[in-house]
């Protein structure tokens, strides 16, 4: 069974001409590339395989060639984004037909406090709770923000605990009984040498890659992963 890779760019990527090359180097059948807003037409254009995706919502994706769209990444809970706003954005990306890759995760300090079930619960519930009809796919990503590769002093989270986190969050899923078809992905430092460990374990059916996407090799090393396990 082959794996999703949803490759978030990030505001990494600067050019028309670098954002070109980069989809062209990446572009597979199972893989999703999240580009700069400014860049969702130039890439779209240069894809054949792979799908388009944003990096937040707006009224225009759809339009524009996107299908999946990432909500509540740490980077906008970071700039102040709530749950309430998080849960208004994934309610209009399923209306306008997107599968939404509703990103969630604990700080260090909410970990460390023995809170991160807790943080979990509350940033599922509330980010789900708009769904009320249709049952639309819906992608969740277990980012915890320690294990980012931009948050100072990252730390590689370990496959056995992100397994066992999303089993925790799948469970909450099923409890809550959102008219939904979740699929659970893990993001945070993933890399070429790194992947293989979480794409191993059955619950997780791909990785949200941040930095190690602006690498054509890397990426592309990740992506075969993803196809062979
Ligand atoms: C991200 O920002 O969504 C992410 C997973 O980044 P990285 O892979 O660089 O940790």
């Amino acid at each position: 069974m082959s794996k999703i890779v949803v490759a978030n760019w990030k505001g990494k990527i600067t050019t028309e001409a670098d954002a070109v090359a980069l989809a062209r180097g990446s572009d597979r059948e199972g893989m999703v590339i999240c580009p700069p807003h400014a860049f969702l037409d130039d890439v779209g254009a240069a894809l054949s395989h792979a799908s388009l995706g944003a990096q937040d919502y707006a009224p225009d994706l759809a339009v524009r060639g996107a299908t999946y769209v990432i909500i509540g990444h740490s980077d906008r809970r970071r700039e102040g984004e709530t749950d309430d706003v998080i849960a208004e954005k994934l309610a209009l990306a399923v209306s306008d037909g997107l599968v939404p890759v509703l990103c969630v995760g604990e700080v260090r300090a909410e970990r460390d406090l023995g809170q991160t079930h807790e943080v979990l619960k509350r940033q599922i519930a509330t980010a789900l709770s708009r769904i009320t009809m249709g049952h639309p796919s819906i992608f969740i990503a277990y980012e915890p923000v320690w294990a980012i590769s931009t948050t100072p002093g990252a730390e590689l989270a370990n496959p056995t605990d992100v397994a066992h986190t999303i089993a925790f969050i799948e469970k909450e899923v099923l409890h809550g009984g959102y008219p939904a078809v979740v699929s659970y992905l893990y993001g945070g430092s993933v890399t070429a040498s790194t992947a293989l460990g979480f794409l191993e374990k059955k619950d997780i059916l791909g990785l949200l890659v941040g930095g190690a996407s602006l690498n054509e090799k890397e990426i592309t090393t990740i992506w075969q992963q993803a196809q062979e396990a």
